[in-house]
């Protein structure tokens, strides 16, 4: 796994999905669409393209350029129907056997998918099918997918899918290839995007983002509704809805963090939704102040709102470093100590003597806001006041995002001062959940049922975590599986 010594106290990205039908070159859209996705995902990648004969695949660890650079590649990947992944694993080793699109031969062709999000039931179904006499190639919980839809008593593609659909439990947008169908799926509550778009000729497309859309010039169509099965064929596109229509529980913080800013995700613009939450932050907890500074990258936004509407000028004070990676796989001590400064690097002019306002997006563990903090204050600030653009992270979260077990979130374990003294900021504060959600547009009407997904601020898991032990609000996950690959 690719590690850096900040990479321990950040929310990671989950996975991000990809789809091209009837283009003649639709691999390497593909490709390109998944370099737009590259944020969500940067463990690994793959594709399956199927020319009207022949299912190909290739897979790879790292990252889209890595995976894809080779003409060869390339050319063994032609055809015109292709769908991709981008990975980080939150379910699963990291090794190439589970790396996506996951493909099987099935007893009315060939069958691939791709998935963004994490089932809660996978192990249980995982432990039935097992005993059913399935052999699963994967560590990953959408191989039980396969396993479903190859076992269905259902006749017909779509009707087996959906049979497969209606016994997995969790989080999941897919795209899925047959020899004639590409198919779009959002789990019922619709947790994970997943959007449509179109080329000019007609050529249909799904992407996680609609970032992804415009690296190849598709256009936005509209976004694949929560519990919506669209299928694309050349007959044309067709919509089943078989869970009913459930009230959308959409992640929140894929507004907050996980989604690209130049992103429209669940029909508002992530660049917008972060400056009214950093707006909202300047009004709730605004302090004194010479500077208001980021924690790049996905801190910037939230400070641009905050320092618009505070009126204090807004500066790069702290310089991101792009190109960690590979040479810090397994750091030394040595270079551990090293800390923030190989990510991130103060600016000293726009620092020194000033009182200084930091905006992140959210404070996991802890020890990443200590050591901004720590950087800003040896620059020279005179206060550092700490504001961050969620409310405080005290769940972990079962639906596709890798964060750190409950007793490892600072918030679980400590009030705001315990935080602040713990971070040695001169004040911190987040953003209420009245206000994340002011700032969404769409003020929270009734708590019992949110709008949004927001498990990971207040315990309210709207999917029940069934591989998961102890109580919804606290349980620890279990091991993956008993023979660890
Ligand atoms: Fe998103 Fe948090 Fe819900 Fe996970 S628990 S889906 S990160 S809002």
């Amino acid at each position: 796994m690719l590690t850096t010594p900040f990479d321990d106290d950040q929310l990671h990205e989950e996975c991000g999905i990809f789809g091209v039908y009837r283009h003649a070159d639709a691999a390497r859209h593909v490709a390109l669409g998944l370099h737009a996705l590259q944020h969500r995902g940067q463990e690994a990648a793959g594709i399956v393209a199927f020319d009207g004969a022949r299912f190909q695949a290739h897979r790879a660890m790292g990252h889209v350029a890595e995976a894809f650079e080779s003409d060869r590649v390339m050319a063994e990947l032609a055809g015109y129907t292709a769908i991709g992944h981008v990975r980080y694993a939150t379910f699963g080793a990291t090794i190439l056997r589970n790396v996506q699109p996951l493909f099987a031969d099935m007893s009315f062709g060939g069958f691939a998918v791709a998935h963004n999000g994490n089932l809660t039931n996978a192990m249980a179904l995982r432990r039935r099918l097992v005993k059913a006499g399935c052999i699963f190639q994967s560590t990953s919980d959408t191989e039980v997918i396969l396993h479903l839809v190859s076992t269905s008593q259902q006749n017909g593609v779509i009707d087996r899918f959906i049979d497969a659909l209606k016994q997995i439990q969790g989080a999941y947008s897919l795209v899925a290839l047959t020899d004639n169908m590409m198919i779009g799926v959002r789990d019922p509550l619709g947790v994970r995007p997943l959007v449509l778009g179109k080329f000019e000729d007609g050529t249909m497309v799904f992407a996680s983002e609609t970032c992804a859309l415009d690296i190849i010039g598709a256009d936005f169509v509209r976004d694949v509704e929560a519990g919506e099965i669209v299928i694309v064929s050349d007959e044309g596109i067709r919509s089943l809805k078989p869970f009913g229509s459930p009230k959308s529980r959409f992640c929140i913080f894929e507004h907050i963090y996980f989604a690209r800013p130049d992103s429209i995700v669940d029909g508002r613009s992530v660049y917008d939704v972060r400056k009214h939450i950093g707006a909202e932050l300047a009004r709730e907890s605004g302090v004194p102040a010479d500077v208001i500074i980021p924690v790049p990258d996905s801190g910037v936004p939230a400070a641009i709102g905050y320092a618009a509407e505070a009126g204090v000028p807004f500066e790069l004070g702290i310089i991101r470093n792009h190109y960690v990676g590979r040479t810090f796989i397994e750091p030394t001590q040595q270079i551990r100590n090293l800390g923030v400064k190989l990510k991130h690097n103060a600016n000293r002019p726009q620092i020194e003597g000033k009182r200084v306002i930091l905006v992140d997006d959210s404070i996991v563990r802890g020890t990443t806001s200590l050591k901004i903090v720590q950087m800003v204050r040896d620059a020279g600030a005179t206060e550092v006041h700490m504001r961050i653009a969620s409310p405080p992270t005290t769940h972990s979260c079962f639906y596709g995002v890798d964060t750190p077990e409950r007793s490892q979130l600072l918030a679980a374990t400590h009030d705001i001062e315990g935080m602040r003294k713990f971070i040695q900021a001169d004040s911190l504060a987040f953003i209420s959940m009245d206000g994340l959600y002011r700032a969404m547009g769409e003020p929270r009407r009734n708590t019992d049922a949110p709008q949004y997904c927001d498990a990971c601020f207040t315990g309210d898991y709207p999917i029940p975590l069934t591989d998961h032990w102890g109580s919804e609000e606290d349980g620890p996950r279990l091991p993956l599986f008993s023979k660890a690959i």
